[in-house]
């Protein structure tokens, strides 16, 4: 009763659903992560961006999203294939805002290739980078989530963790076990105020995915538009890609008191591709 009365007045205010809390968002200079980021930001938390790419872009990205929607924006280039640099990250982000209220485990690549042929290093690094760097992220910041009574875990999976297709082994063997870790985290954050819920997207337009078409029109000869329908929509009912929009719009409810029962959960976001 007294949350609804705090979120009514809330909202009665004005004030930005998370004005005061704070976040790292790995993965967030493209794609799902970006889009996660920006909407964190403009609810008013102060967000740690992470992931690869051009050093002036990024610095120019950093410094419009803080100026913008008056908040603090920083930046770490840690790579999440290295447990080390993920928590010289987090100190970092301790140091710049005080404590870490929500992270996002958003970074994320993919290999696709038949199980004979598939690259063990890429086996590896795909672990690493999907599954392993979430779980090192949590450790370096659950206890101080506990401890405040405050956090929020979001865990970004995939339609492919929650079921399969042929060619992506180590894809879909991580994003089950994001799902899974996302279990236990809800468990042992519940009596705490912790939450962990994993967001299950099906096909998103990032520029990872345009890509893809790009590529697979080249190679197979056919029309962007016919990739589109006949491969990458063909199983997700909606026939329309999800947006990045509407998952930093999930990922920002996630974080407000409003959602403070979801726990443990595995989100589809998927246009109904696992309804099948
Ligand atoms: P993207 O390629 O646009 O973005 C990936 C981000 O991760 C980039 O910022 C990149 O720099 C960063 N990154 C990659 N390797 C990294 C590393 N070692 N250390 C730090 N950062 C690193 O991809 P996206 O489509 O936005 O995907 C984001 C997440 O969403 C991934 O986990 C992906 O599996 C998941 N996902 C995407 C889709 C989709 O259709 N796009 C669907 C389901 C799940």
């Amino acid at each position: 009763m007294l949350k609804i009365v705090e979120t009514g007045a809330e909202a009665m205010s004005g004030r930005r659903p998370l004005e005061g809390r704070t976040a790292i968002v790995t993965g967030s200079t493209s794609g799902i992560g970006l889009g996660i980021a920006k909407a964190l930001i403009e609810a008013g938390a102060a967000v740690m961006l992470n992931g690869f790419g051009d050093a002036v872009e990024i610095e120019s990205l950093r410094a419009s999203l803080s100026v913008a929607n008056d908040v603090d924006v920083a930046y770490d280039s840690a790579d999440m294939s290295d447990r080390a640099a993920i928590h010289m990250m987090v100190e970092r982000a301790a140091m710049r805002f005080g404590q870490i209220d929500i992270v996002v485990n958003n970074a994320g690549i993919q290999h696709v290739a038949p199980i004979g042929e598939f690259p063990p290093e890429k086996w590896d690094a795909i672990l690493s980078i999907n599954l392993s760097a979430a779980f090192h992220l949590i450790q370096a910041t659950f206890d101080g989530m506990r401890g405040r009574g405050y956090g929020r875990i979001i865990n970004i999976s995939s339609a492919h963790g929650l079921i399969a297709s042929p060619f992506k082994a180590a894809y879909v063997a991580a994003k089950h076990g994001v799902v899974g870790l996302t279990k236990v985290v809800a468990l042992e954050g519940a009596e705490f105020g912790v939450t962990a819920n994993a967001i299950c997207p099906g096909y998103v337009w990032t520029p990872l995915v345009e890509k893809q078409i790009d590529g697979q029109a080249k190679s197979h000869n056919i029309p962007r538009d016919a990739v589109i329908r006949d491969v990458f929509l063909k199983d997700q009912p909606t026939k329309r890609f999800a947006t990045v929009e509407e998952m930093g719009a999930l990922a920002v409810f996630l974080c407000t008191d409003a959602a403070a029962s979801i726990t443990g959960t595995a989100l589809p976001v998927d246009g109904g591709w696992t309804a099948h």
